[in-house]
């Protein structure tokens, strides 16, 4: 039996490389070479055992590889073939998938998200790709592993940020958060059409570059009242969007405090604990405000309509990548990326065998 490199969540406070057997597919799936991968916040909440996995599961889900071999049944794709997978590997078959709800296929919540959580995930060299015909989604030609990289999950979530957001052209648009998915949040509102977006954080680096995403308006709450200064911004109407890209209290709190009547509060934020709406804010439950929440819309036609955001040049992420690392040194890359040291967004690591 082949053997490959994987992370490996080992028990809390411990994922390590190790060595494992190669994969095997069954009919409908598919093997990935994996080429780039990344780690997610998600996956810090796995180290430090916020989020239970199993013992022994290989973490990671943002997959960009080659197809090394395909399953019985699996047609309309070649072996060699690049290809990106979402975060999210819906069945495309179920109830749940079929009403649109991919991420929650199966009906069960968050059923569509097992790459590093009900099934072994793609900090590896290889990784088994489920429902292989909904999830493999062609690299177009000409666009580099690290361009498509943050389509899996980063991208597609902070976007479905302000499409969940239902933003509408000339809306005013806040984001609270601006770590990877927040800032995906903003280019999303600027893609909808925001007329105005104001986005607030602690990191003066990360406020930078929210405005080269779209960000009017950038607030660093260490500085200032992030609530009164948007409410002054909008002359005490509120914004039409509020979306909270964390998973705190505060942030989730300060959405409501900034959010217009008949406005809508997009979440995207993975919370714990508690959560309470100041019925302050939340106008005793009369002020006609809508609050969604989204996971990661994954299935390959996701991917490919975010891949052709990015073909098209109409978003550029490609400074999100602040550090690189080969598989070899991963556990140095989760040290750096769960500490947040160095100015760390996003790291790219590769298995060296492109
Ligand atoms: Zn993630
Ligand atoms: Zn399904």
């Amino acid at each position: 039996m082949s053997k490959m490199k994987a992370a490996v969540f080992v028990e809390p406070g411990k994922i390590m490389l190790e060595e494992r057997p190669v994969p095997t597919i069954g009919a409908g799936e598919a093997l990935v070479r994996v080429t780039t991968t990344t780690i997610c916040g998600t996956d810090v909440h796995i180290l430090k055992g916020e989020y239970p996995v199993e013992r022994g599961r290989i973490v990671g889900h943002e997959p960009v590889g080659v197809i090394a071999e395909l399953g019985a049944g699996v047609t309309g794709y070649a072996v060699g073939q690049r290809v990106v997978v979402g975060a999210i590997t819906p069945c495309g078959q179920c109830g749940a998938c079929l009403s649109g709800d991919l991420s929650q296929c199966g009906g069960r919540p968050l059923g569509g998200w097992r790459f590093g959580n009900s099934i072994d995930g793609c900090q590896a060299e290889y990784v088994r790709v489920p429902f292989a015909m909904a999830n493999l989604a062609p690299v177009p030609d000409g666009l580099t592993d690290e361009q498509v990289l943050m389509c899996p999950d980063i991208m597609s979530t902070g976007f479905s940020g302000a499409e969940s957001g239902s933003i509408s052209i000339g809306d005013v648009v806040a984001v609270f958060a601006q770590g990877p998915i927040g800032l995906c949040a903003t280019a999303g509102a600027r893609l909808r059409g925001a007329a105005r977006i104001a986005v607030v954080d602690g990191i003066p680096k990360r406020l930078a570059m929210a405005k080269a995403l779209g960000a009017d308006v950038t607030i660093n709450y260490r500085e200032q009242d992030a609530v009164k200064a948007i409410l002054e911004l909008t002359e005490g109407r509120g914004v039409d969007v509020a979306i909270e890209a964390l998973g705190t209290q505060p942030t989730f709190e300060s959405c409501l405090r900034v959010l217009r009547p008949g406005g809508v509060l997009s979440s995207l934020g993975v919370y714990s604990g508690k959560l309470t709406l100041p019925l302050d804010a939340f106008a005793a439950g009369l002020g006609d405000h809508r609050l969604v929440t989204t996971l990661c819309p994954g299935g390959k036609e996701r991917m490919r309509r975010l891949m052709s955001i990015v073909a098209s040049g109409r978003v550029d992420l490609s400074a999100m990548v602040t550090h690189r690392f080969p598989l070899d040194r991963i556990e140095q890359a989760y040290e750096l990326f769960a500490n947040q040291r160095d100015g760390v967004l996003k790291v790219a690591i590769t298995t060296g065998s492109s």
